[in-house]
């Protein structure tokens, strides 16, 4: 984990003087203003601190991390619960599918293709997750991945789900399927 920068250090410092100042300023009692600033300080830099750690764990709105795997992984990754939920939100909101992508799915593609506008099937086809820029399938991701899935070959599964990570929508997702949110210039590997 990344220190607290110095910016972050100073700020519990500058408060409490502050609020030592104040006081002292108001009551003229100094022992009690510095009381009042360690108070303070200790106080601040233990919420500062924690903030930091959670912003640590916390990046880019890619949802908690978990530490195990370096800097942590992704929670969706280890958390069924949350990788569920991300997943049907991407399915709600981002038309995340087709459920099952071995078959036609007429209709999901047809969706797809008045969304971005074109008339050729294999076109719209050829946009999934699996070529997202969003989808993330380096050693790093599939050790998280992995670890969620547990027992004594998780590759099998991965391999066999073509998963990987999908850094937008903060889930567990299959190459073969797609959503609205699809980017070019994928994978990450
Ligand atoms: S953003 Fe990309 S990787 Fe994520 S679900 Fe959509 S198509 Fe798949």
């Amino acid at each position: 984990m990344k220190p607290i920068p110095l910016k972050y250090r100073i700020l519990p410092l500058i408060t409490a003087t502050f609020i030592g100042v104040w006081y002292y300023r108001n009551k003229k009692d100094g022992t009690t203003a510095f009381l009042i600033f360690g108070v303070m300080y200790f106080v601040s830099y233990f919420i500062i601190s924690a903030a930091w750690r959670d912003a640590q764990t916390t990046p880019l709105g890619e949802g908690k991390r978990i530490a195990g795997v370096d800097d942590g992984c992704p929670a969706p990754t280890i958390d069924v619960a949350l990788n569920l939920k991300n997943r049907q939100k991407a399915i709600d909101e981002f038309g995340y599918g087709p459920p099952n992508p071995a078959l036609p799915n007429r209709e999901f593609w047809e969706r797809k293709k008045k969304m971005w506008k074109v008339n050729d099937d294999a076109e719209v086809k050829s946009m999934r997750c699996g070529n997202c820029a969003a989808f993330d399938i380096s050693a790093k991701a599939k050790a998280c991945i992995g670890q969620g899935i547990g027992g004594q070959d998780p590759e099998q599964v991965i391999d066999a789900g073509e998963l990987g990570y999908c850094r937008f929508l903060k889930f567990k997702c299959a190459a073969k399927r797609t959503c609205d949110a699809w980017v070019t210039g994928g994978p990450i590997k």
